[in-house]
């Protein structure tokens, strides 16, 4: 099984035992946490992977029945280094409007990878 699979695996585990928190009325917050981070280093390893540079983005659902409430909305379109986002981990957040439900809004990272002026995605240099 390769890494990327490993932290596949670690963010749904982490997501099914705060679901199990949750339903238990503990708080659920810091495994929520963990998996949301295990996600970003499964981005950060693709991202490690790619010969195109990239960051990672903020992205909120704009789906109708699952839209966004204003704290975490301000957060849409966010992008930082990988190191940034796993450092500072701007979401899950907290002070989430629609905390009373587990699932909480949509909001998850992203892999960005980044485009020139002229739409063209952006190569790695060898001496990066
Ligand atoms: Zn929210």
């Amino acid at each position: 099984m390769s890494n990327s699979s490993n932290f596949y695996n670690q963010s749904k585990i982490y997501l099914s035992m705060a679901g199990f928190l949750y339903n238990e009325g503990k708080d659920f917050f810091p495994l929520l946490k963990e998996s949301y981070r295990a996600e970003l280093l499964n981005l950060q390893l693709k991202s490690f992977e790619s010969p195109i540079k990239s960051m990672a983005e903020i992205v909120n659902s704009t789906n109708k029945n699952s839209g966004s409430c204003s704290k975490c909305k301000e957060l849409n379109g966010l992008q930082m280094s990988f190191e940034d986002a796993i450092e500072k981990m701007p979401i899950p957040i907290k002070n989430c409007e629609r905390s009373v439900s587990f699932n909480r809004c949509t909001s998850f990272y992203h892999i960005k990878f980044l485009r020139d002026e002229d739409g063209m995605l952006i190569f790695k240099n060898e001496n990066d």
